[in-house]
């Protein structure tokens, strides 16, 4: 496997980052996960926007423009040979020293790892998937921005190790003030009648970029979608409840906290979603 970094091609055994790196050190960094189907790379403008959206607001400047960027993606998965892959993209505010200051650290870091997708078991989306709600909240968007993809995911790894302890594979994280946000790693989305529902960004959400994809194929399918106000009361009592993101694609969940959702098996329309979204990533995407 050959990785991206700082401007050079390298072995996996030789891509090595300093101790004195921010992003390891503090966290302090953006990143972004992105896939590619059959050769093609599903979203990627919409990957690296969100990407420099996300150093903007840290302050970060990342030092290749968006098209050096793209190609340095195209060329990751070219070298490797790869079809259908995951690409993970980080950049660090560099090597710094041992206090906080960003200006001591003069170089970001750049790296793009593009390796095998792994794929969840089948029988995740055949069956559905059991979650619970976890006592962790979602970070507060005043404090830390869940829009930020930054390399500081603490708040989701607390939920996922709540979810696991519990035995459950995934967790429902609620703000503050006890509204639904999104799970550790995906949006969440309910189904009632004929309308789809997410909740909105300001309650403290990552605007998924599968999020976006799937609410433009519902509004092709001429379903209302609003982002809105959720409570763990409207996810117990939706026809339909489903996960989305980048790797896991759409998820079907069957149970919440011990409440069957539905009838308790995929619906018809969490169904339509996942085969319209399929035949978009076989269809859209950057050539490499
Ligand atoms: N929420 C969180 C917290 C995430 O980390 C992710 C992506 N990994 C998502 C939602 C889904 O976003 P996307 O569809 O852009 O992958």
């Amino acid at each position: 496997m050959r990785i991206y970094l700082n401007g050079k091609f390298v072995e996996r055994s030789q891509a090595l980052i300093s101790v004195f790196d921010h992003g390891l050190l503090y966290g302090d960094g953006v990143f972004e996960g992105i896939r590619s189907y059959n050769g093609l790379i599903f979203k990627l403008q919409e990957h690296i926007e969100r990407l420099f959206e996300s150093a903007h607001t840290i302050m970060l400047k990342i030092p290749m423009s968006h098209s050096e960027l793209t190609d340095v993606v195209k060329q990751s998965l070219r070298i490797n040979r790869l079809r259908d892959a995951y690409i993970r993209l980080v950049v660090t505010r560099g090597e710094g020293d041992l206090g906080l200051d960003p200006r001591k650290c003069v170089r970001p870091t750049v790296f793009v790892i593009a390796d095998k997708i792994e794929l969840y078991p089948k029988q995740l989306y055949e069956r559905g998937l059991e979650l619970i709600t976890v006592a962790t909240q979602r970070n507060v968007p005043e404090a830390l921005n869940p829009q930020i993809k930054s390399l500081n995911y603490l708040n989701n790894i607390l939920a996922k190790i709540e979810a696991i302890t519990a035995g459950f594979e995934e967790a429902i994280l609620l703000s503050h003030s006890g509204y639904v946000t999104e799970c550790t790693g995906e949006n969440i989305f309910t189904v009632k009648g004929k309308a789809l529902l997410t909740p909105p960004a300001y309650i403290g959400v990552l605007r998924g970029i599968t999020r976006q994809t799937v609410m433009g194929i519902a509004r092709r399918f001429r379903l209302s979608v609003q982002e809105e106000l959720l409570t763990r009361h409207d996810l117990f009592n939706a026809d339909e409840v489903f996960l989305t993101g980048t790797a896991a694609e759409i998820v079907p969940v069957v149970k919440i906290d011990g409440r069957l959702i539905g009838q308790g098996k995929p619906g018809p329309v969490t169904k339509k979603l996942q085969k319209a979204f399929r035949e978009l990533t076989k269809t859209q995407g950057v050539r490499y």
